[in-house]
């Protein structure tokens, strides 16, 4: 059997975690499963590129190149710990002196396009990989490493690019068959392919995951596996309620809730390719293997709970009073959206009404002074921050059943919070509450006392 071995910036990070990765995939062989590893760059190493590249383009050269000595040695250094050093070498040097260039070359010209700057980024999965490729020849394991030349782009841009299936499935083909058959495992760069001119161009940040769910998708596997540094999904923030026990299994839809949601586990639009073909991805701590994590699938076995989890964000809650202008609703709500696009903030929970309009924004993003400001010329508005937005998670199979909004509110009300706002979506996956963030604690584990432990009655 075949499957996809996704290791993220964490997991590919130290000399141990790459041990780790080598113990993983030794079990695998041991069981008679093929792997293909695909992998991110190390830890912060994606970050430092960027800030090479702005320092290189800022006349900072020399700072610019201190930078890439401090990547250029973390490698190294690695290398040196597992034993491999000059084997890295051997595969490293060459591309460690285009990076010096290329870094040269943007403080030369003083300019950064986004398609160098694609390029640059791409360096740190090159790196990382040749990385462990080394480490885990020594260890006598037939693999070879792999850029992902073959995973073909569509061309809209350099920085977030989607992937052309049909071209990207041919490409693969050609390059990975012979491996493949000959028991080969490769060792893929995640993070980027590259468009009809052959030029590399990136897939977004955090796009390794999307080249895990690529890979997979058009190798016809049908297993994902994201190995990353928590264990799974979890019932609740595990510093909060101490009872918060991990998901074993969830639905895609209810997994992408929750990651909209505080649960940052992985960015759930890129492994829909592999859902929709009716495959799996499994979340996996690459730190903690006697854990079996958590499986995202199309159709998890009906749970016997009324909520299978609850997050919470921090967020600014805004009314706007449409009584004090003369636009009508209509045009407010055109606005508020085409300002929400531009400035790149996004909008939660709207609750609209003749009089008023309801909304929350996170209280953390780069453009929210800006955003404010051009809010107010549209319209009057209160703002009430320290607020956090309570997230509550249902099973999809729940849809219909009566009684779980009831009981929440109940619960709520127990508690002695007053509920600002809400809102359901009519797929009744998501309950989305509004109170003050003071409070948001105590709610959020007297709700999860009451119906994520307890079973539906
Ligand atoms: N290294 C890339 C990033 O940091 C891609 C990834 O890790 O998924 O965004
Ligand atoms: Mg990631």
């Amino acid at each position: 059997m075949m499957k996809i071995l996704k290791f993220g910036g964490t997991s590919m990070g130290s000399p141990k975690a790459l041990t780790q990765i080598e113990s993983i995939f030794r079990s695998r062989i041991e069981m008679g499963e093929q792997s293909i590893l695909v992998c991110s760059a190390m830890s912060g190493v994606t970050n430092q590129l960027f800030e090479i590249g702005k320092m290189a383009e800022k006349r900072r050269l020399s700072h610019a190149m201190e930078l890439f000595e401090s990547v250029k040695n973390r490698h190294m250094e690695a290398a040196e710990a597992l034993g491999v050093r000059p084997y890295f070498e051997a595969y490293a040097t060459a591309l460690l002196e285009d990076l010096k260039n290329l870094i040269k070359g943007i403080g030369l010209i003083l300019e950064l396009s986004e398609r160098s700057k694609a390029y640059l980024m791409s360096f740190g999965e090159r790196l990382s990989t040749r990385l462990l490729t080394a480490y885990l020849k020594k260890k006598g394991h037939p693999v070879e490493q792999f850029d992902s030349t073959f995973i073909k782009t569509a061309g809209k841009n350099f920085i977030k690019d989607e992937v052309d299936l049909p071209l990207t499935r041919q490409a693969i083909d050609a390059v990975l068959t012979t491996p493949l058959q000959n028991g080969i495992s490769p060792v893929i760069t995640g993070f980027f392919g590259t468009n009809q001119e052959s030029v590399i161009s990136l897939l977004g940040r955090g796009g390794s995951d999307y080249s895990g769910a690529i890979l997979t998708v058009c190798l016809g596997a049908k297993t994902l596996e994201i190995w990353t540094d928590v264990d799974g999904f979890l019932t609740a923030d595990p510093r909060l309620v101490k009872e918060a026990n991990i998901i074993q299994q969830i639905g895609f839809q209810e997994a992408a809730e929750l990651c909209f949601y505080g649960a940052k586990v992985l960015h759930p639009k890129t492994i829909r390719p592999v859902i929709e073909k009716g495959g799996e991805v499994y979340i996996r701590n690459t730190f903690n293997l006697s854990n079996k994590g958590t499986l995202i699938t199309q159709y998890p076995t009906p749970s016997e709970v009324a909520v299978i989890s609850i997050s919470s964000k921090k967020v600014d809650m805004i009314t706007l009073d449409l009584f004090g202008i003369t636009l009508n609703k209509r045009e407010v709500m055109a606005d508020l959206f085409q300002l929400s696009k531009a400035l790149e903030i996004n909008v939660d929970m709207i609750a609209a009404s003749e009089a008023q309009v309801s909304f929350c924004i996170e209280n953390d993003q780069e453009n929210r002074p800006h955003f404010l400001k051009k809010l107010s010329i549209l319209c009057p508005y209160v703002i009430k921050k320290n607020r956090s937005v309570i997230c509550i998670v249902s099973p999809a199979d729940v849809q219909g059943q009566i009684g779980i909004a009831g009981k929440i509110f109940t619960t709520i009300a127990e508690s002695g919070v007053s509920v600002e706002m809400y809102s359901q979506n009519a797929s009744e996956i998501a309950q989305l509450i509004v109170v003050k963030s003071e409070v948001s604690d105590k709610v959020i584990t007297k709700l999860h006392e009451n119906l994520v432990i307890r079973p539906i009655e």
